[in-house]
């Protein structure tokens, strides 16, 4: 059996995104991948007061639709604001040591902060989104380091200063943890 990561857009994700993405993240958790059909955003989901979709909820939601192997990694992808219950938002949820994750890409965009758009960071940050969610799939915690993928990012300047990668402390439990 081989792990894989399967990537499903929730909502409409552009190819130009989900592609590149796709073949980051193969080379980072040292796997193959398959980008799945998108589902539709499930309006159930969605918060009228707070005018933002539940994460947790949509992961439910996807739980219940998708049949995963013990080695499957799944990430959803969704261009809509997430939150979970007391905090203003997030930029992605998953489960610790499961097989599910969600990102989200609404605030990673330069424009969301009224500022000129940059395909370039925004791809970057959605790695780096990714890299790290997974990394909480595969076992992974929050790490101390600030350069680390797996140091929780408060805002998106933390977000911003680390980098796509684990430290080394992190990078060899990934290791272990992919020989179990
Ligand atoms: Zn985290
Ligand atoms: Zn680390």
């Amino acid at each position: 059996m081989e792990t894989k990561i399967h990537l499903i857009p929730v909502g409409r994700i552009e190819k130009s995104i989900l592609e590149p993405l796709a073949k980051q993240l193969e080379k980072a958790f040292g796997c193959a991948s398959e980008i799945h059909q998108g589902l539709d955003l499930p309006q159930e989901t969605y918060n009228e007061r707070r005018k933002q979709y539940s994460s947790s909820q949509i992961l439910k939601k996807i739980r219940s639709l998708l049949e995963v192997k013990r080695l499957d990694k799944v990430l959803a992808i969704a261009d809509v604001d997430l939150y979970v219950e007391r905090l203003n938002f997030v930029f992605g949820e998953a489960e610790l040591g499961g097989h599910f994750a969600i990102i989200s890409l609404a605030r990673l965009r330069q424009s969301f902060y009224g500022l000129q758009e940059n395909k370039a960071l925004f791809m970057e940050r959605t790695l780096k989104e990714a890299v790290h969610e997974l990394g909480h799939v595969y076992g992974l915690q929050h790490c101390p380091d600030s350069s680390c993928v797996m140091y929780f990012s408060n805002s998106l300047m933390d977000t911003d200063r680390k980098r796509a990668s684990f430290c080394s402390r992190c990078g060899n439990k990934l290791e272990k943890i992919n020989l179990q």
